[in-house]
């Protein structure tokens, strides 16, 4: 879209408008949705999108129904501004900003949910937040219409769930999965990590450090997870630990024992900051 420099499109109406001649003249269609705050992580997801499609639509929307904790909507980071400068120098033809009246004029009455997926991991502690994902995503999918969409391995679980939905409802959009961006620490970026204090900051490390020496447990041969998780847990003394799963990669539930590839993965809080992280093992 050269005759377009970043356009910020609040309706949706007005989105589809511009889409319409794109598609019409044969261009791809990449989305890459956001929550906004954008980061390195959001960054190399736009670069890759940027690379792969000719239409780059950036989504920038802090969806009210995946928040279980009012507290949680009302702190997450808005930086709009800011935001667009990193979808400008990343190439980005059109940012999708809507407010929560345009994707919700009326409550909501149809849902999408995968609650197979949805019960492990992160699902017990935040009820209701992958309905509200996948509801969204959905939506989105629908909005633009997307050739390829853009997701992080960073949220494995969602990633799980969006492909599992595409794949049920037969959505006509290839997922594509971005390896997680990390500080030079091991610390996986995160809009959140800008609420930790710098102490908070320092012990943050302790989850990825934890998730990387289980996998190195396993990549020696060990295959007992209960091993494994006594192993780290002296790690999380210092911090508030959620869950530290070993699960099967595509069905989320939990292993006994390693026998094939699986998905490390944790959730830990800081004050009131919850971090998650995971890795995946090829075995
Ligand atoms: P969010 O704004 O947190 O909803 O994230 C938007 C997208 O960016 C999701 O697909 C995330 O998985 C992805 N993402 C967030 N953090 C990272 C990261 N550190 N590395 C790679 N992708 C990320």
């Amino acid at each position: 879209m050269a005759d377009l420099v970043v356009a910020l499109i609040k309706e949706i109406a007005a989105l589809r408008k511009l889409l319409a001649p794109q598609r019409t003249a044969g261009k791809t269609v990449g989305l890459v949705p956001t929550m906004g705050a954008l980061h390195a992580g959001h960054r190399r997801l736009l670069e890759i999108a940027r690379a792969e499609t000719d239409v780059v639509v950036a989504s920038i929307f802090v969806n009210p129904t995946q928040f279980n904790r009012a507290e949680d909507l009302d702190h997450y980071p808005r930086t709009l501004d800011q935001d667009l400068d990193v979808c400008r120098a990343a190439g980005v033809d059109l940012v999708f900003a809507p407010r929560a009246a345009e994707m919700y004029p009326q409550e909501p009455r149809t849902w999408v949910d995968v609650p197979a997926l949805s019960e492990h991991l992160c699902g017990p502690g935040r009820p209701g937040h992958f309905r509200g994902v996948a509801t969204v995503v959905m939506k989105l999918f629908q909005i633009v219409q997307p050739d390829r969409a853009y997701f992080g391995e960073k949220d494995a679980q969602q990633l799980a769930i969006i492909r599992r939905m595409v794949k049920d409802l037969d959505v006509p959009v290839a997922v594509v999965p971005v390896a997680t961006v990390r500080e030079p620490d091991g610390l996986a970026m995160s809009s959140r990590n800008r609420h930790l204090t710098p102490e908070e900051r320092r012990r943050a490390i302790v989850l990825s450090q934890a998730l990387f020496a289980a996998r190195d447990l396993i990549l020696r041969g060990e295959r007992s997870t209960t091993a494994i998780r006594t192993s780290v847990a002296p790690l999380f003394d210092a911090v508030q630990l959620e869950y530290f799963s070993i699960v099967d990669p595509k069905s989320l539930s939990p292993v006994e024992r390693i026998e094939g590839p699986v998905l490390i993965a944790g959730a830990i809080w800081l004050g009131s900051t919850r971090l998650i992280d995971n890795v995946m093992v090829a075995l």
